[in-house]
């Protein structure tokens, strides 16, 4: 039962905060405010059980949550989340990218935890009505959105192991600078060997909660070892290259051609990969989407052949990989730097999500 539609929120019903950050305040908040720090005043919220489906769809002050303690996510992770980013274009309205894609995949997940699936434009409408809430919330600098992070929780409380019989479905938004100050900067890549972050069959395609825990560990490494992120080999042979902790990866090579490693089912289907696939396609780039090796990767990036790397996801877009260090030691790609195409990449997606470019895919999703 979804409340009455009107004519601003949609399904939504705006209970709205009565303890919103005054706008000096904000204004000192959205300064530099980083990634993942700074919150705004008001949150979605969607609830689910069997007999009522979904209902109660909210946009209500953002609050602490209380929950029994023996709720089921609690103790066995049944959570999936989605991150999306609203931006202030530069005819001064606001746009979301792609999030009907979100909300397909957030509904793949769903399937794969045992969650039922939200409807599409339920997804849509709770990032819409949120961001409508709070676009004043978005940062005016170059770089500047409002990161939109949707997520469903298993909130039944019993433990029992079984897939819950409620579940919570949420939208926060925090307010980010520019990833990295100053430009893209090229980054360390440590090569994992102890841990591997998704096996054939397990949960490495869905966005979920698990995933993450899994791999601080081998983030942990990669830092001890002096490098910025870790990049993970497959679970079964440990030697082709899948995807960072939560960025995809792009090979570049003499010929001008890309690679990105195939969505085999222990790989994230990035939407950030996905546009640059199809952006690269589009610009005469020839794209291939296969398996590439570790060993392979070092021999190419000592002869030659391997010209540049990145890394992408809507966080930081792009990422160059300036070196990767492993059990045999460092090789550098390229001169290390950020490379043609990586920058290429970088500035044709930025400028459509944006509004510095034209659109000819739809993929800006303007909220009124
Ligand atoms: C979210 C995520 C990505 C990037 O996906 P985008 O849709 O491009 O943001 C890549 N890998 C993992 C493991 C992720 O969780």
């Amino acid at each position: 039962m979804l409340a009455a539609r009107t004519a601003d929120h949609g399904s939504f019903r705006l209970e709205p905060s009565t303890t919103c950050v005054d706008a000096n305040e904000r204004a000192a908040r959205l300064v530099d405010p980083g990634f993942g720090r700074v919150f705004t005043d008001h949150m979605a919220v969607v609830r689910y059980n069997e007999a009522d489906g979904w209902h109660d769809a909210t946009i209500t002050a953002r609050a602490p949550l209380s929950i029994d303690p023996s709720t089921a996510v609690l103790h066995y992770a049944q959570e999936i989340f989605e991150g999306l980013k609203a931006y202030r274009l530069a005819d001064g309205s606001t746009a979301l990218f792609r999030p009907a894609a979100n909300a397909q995949r957030f509904r793949s997940s769903a399937r794969r935890l045992a969650m039922p699936e939200l409807p599409d434009d339920l997804f849509v409408q709770s990032v819409e009505q949120l961001v409508r809430t709070e676009r004043q919330w978005i940062p005016e600098g170059e770089g500047g959105a409002l990161y939109l992070r949707p997520f469903m929780i298993a909130s039944e409380a019993f433990l029992g192991v079984k897939p819950s019989a409620e579940y919570l479905y949420m939208v926060i938004a925090s307010s980010v600078g520019a990833y990295w100050k100053g430009g893209a900067r090229p980054v360390s890549i440590w090569v994992s060997r102890n841990f591997t972050r998704a096996a054939p069959g397990g949960t490495g395609a869905a966005k979920c909660g698990g995933n993450y825990a899994a791999s601080l560990l081998a983030q942990s490494e990669a830092i001890r070892q002096g490098c910025d992120q870790v990049v993970f080999l497959d679970a079964v042979e440990r030697r082709w290259v899948e995807e960072l902790g939560g960025m995809n990866v792009f090979f570049v090579f003499d010929d001008g051609s890309l690679s990105t490693p195939p969505l085999t089912g222990t790989i994230l289907p990035g939407i950030t990969r996905d546009s640059i696939l199809q952006l690269a396609r589009d610009q005469g780039v020839t794209v291939r989407e296969e398996p590439y090796a570790l060993d392979q990767w070092r021999a190419d990036a000592e002869s030659g052949r391997l010209t540049e790397a990145f890394a992408c996801g809507t966080a930081a877009v792009v990422t160059p990989i300036g070196s990767v260090v492993g059990a045999d030691g460092r090789f550098t790609i390229g001169s290390g730097g950020t490379g043609q195409l990586t920058q290429r990449m970088l500035d044709s997606l930025t400028a459509i999500q944006r509004g510095h470019s034209p659109d000819p895919y739809g993929w800006r999703h303007a909220v009124d």
